[in-house]
């Protein structure tokens, strides 16, 4: 229930329950996780939150209607739960659902569909969530999921509102490897969690893309010539290039972090690194690099050429440094 995430996320919690109270639910929400780890419970207990209607955000005052109950059974039909299928959210899953949003509620006459790793979107599934949410349809509502805002393309973002959530302050994370740390914010189920931190490649392949960063950051241009052959024989097909970005992403959130506040979430070790690259970056440039990185991670989904992509990775990062 609801009131179980008033102390972790305080700010959410409030202008939830000030949007039901003056009646603004709107019909599309963006919940960004931030690394919070219950944030896939925070948004069931949101959609119960707003499927219920007592609206009660406590379970002992609840727990009467009929949707409360179906809802913790997980046979309410009027809320649906998208999951990847693989790497991607399809289109078909999308069909599907509008197909079964189109008829009349059986109960109530409020809907909610929940999409778990909104940055699994690829880019026709993307669009027809684009359709849905550009029309938007009295008595249905959206959750997307997804870790940071810039994952997801922005005209679904700005059609959204955005609840931010914030990642709680505990320390075991603290103790994670970088390794660890990768692994699960890249993966979601546990077989491709042990997969990954199993996998002897997988050192490999973190010190190649760290080693990438800190090469370009010195020299530039050579990067096309030296690293971009080696890089893409280690990450040689979509889905690893895919997240061979989100990696650098972080980097990146990770630099731009310690110039603002000295702190580093993912990347610890590479912290004399890092304070180099501060130093020859300003906190605009930064930016425009990530937005660049976020902008050719998005291109990783239509098949595009992976040297081309490369390439203009090095020579967009260099007109910023112009
Ligand atoms: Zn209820």
């Amino acid at each position: 229930m609801l009131d179980e995430y008033a102390i972790d996320q305080p700010i959410v919690y409030r202008t939830i329950l000030n949007a039901i109270l003056k009646d603004t639910v709107t019909h599309a929400y963006l919940l960004e996780l931030n690394g919070y780890s219950k944030g896939f419970d925070f948004a069931m207990a949101f959609a119960k939150f707003l499927l219920c209607p007592n609206h009660y955000s406590n379970r002992e005052k609840c727990g009467e209607c009929h949707q409360c109950e179906t809802i913790d059974d997980g046979n309410f039909l009027e809320l649906k739960i998208i999951h990847p299928d693989g790497q991607w959210i399809k289109k078909e899953q999308l069909e599907e659902l509008q197909q079964e949003f189109n008829r009349k509620a059986l109960v109530g006459n409020q809907k909610i569909y929940i999409i778990d790793g909104a940055d699994k979107l690829n880019t026709s599934s993307a669009n027809s969530i684009l359709k849905f949410i550009e029309e938007p349809v009295p008595g249905i509502t959206a959750i997307l999921l997804v870790d940071n805002a810039y994952q997801v393309m922005n005209t679904i973002v700005s059609r959204c509102q955005i609840l931010s959530l914030k990642k709680e302050a505990f320390t075991q994370k603290e103790t994670l490897s970088l390794k660890e740390k990768l692994a699960y914010y890249s993966f979601h189920e546990q077989g491709e969690i042990q997969n990954f931190l199993n996998n002897e490649d997988t050192d490999e392949k973190i010190t190649l893309m760290v080693d990438y960063i800190n090469y370009f950051e010195k020299n530039g241009y050579q990067t096309i010539i030296y690293k971009n052959k080696p890089f893409l024989e280690t990450f040689n097909d979509k889905n690893l290039l895919f997240l061979a970005f989100q990696w650098f992403i972080l980097y990146y959130k990770d630099v731009l972090n310690f110039s603002l506040n000295k702190k580093i979430e993912f990347f610890k070790e590479e912290e004399p690194n890092i304070t180099i690259i501060t130093s020859k970056n300003t906190v605009l440039s930064l930016s425009k690099k990530l937005e660049i990185l976020l902008d050719l991670s998005e291109k990783i989904k239509f098949n595009v050429n992976a040297t081309m992509l490369m390439d203009k990775l090095v020579i967009d990062f260099m007109e910023v440094e112009k």
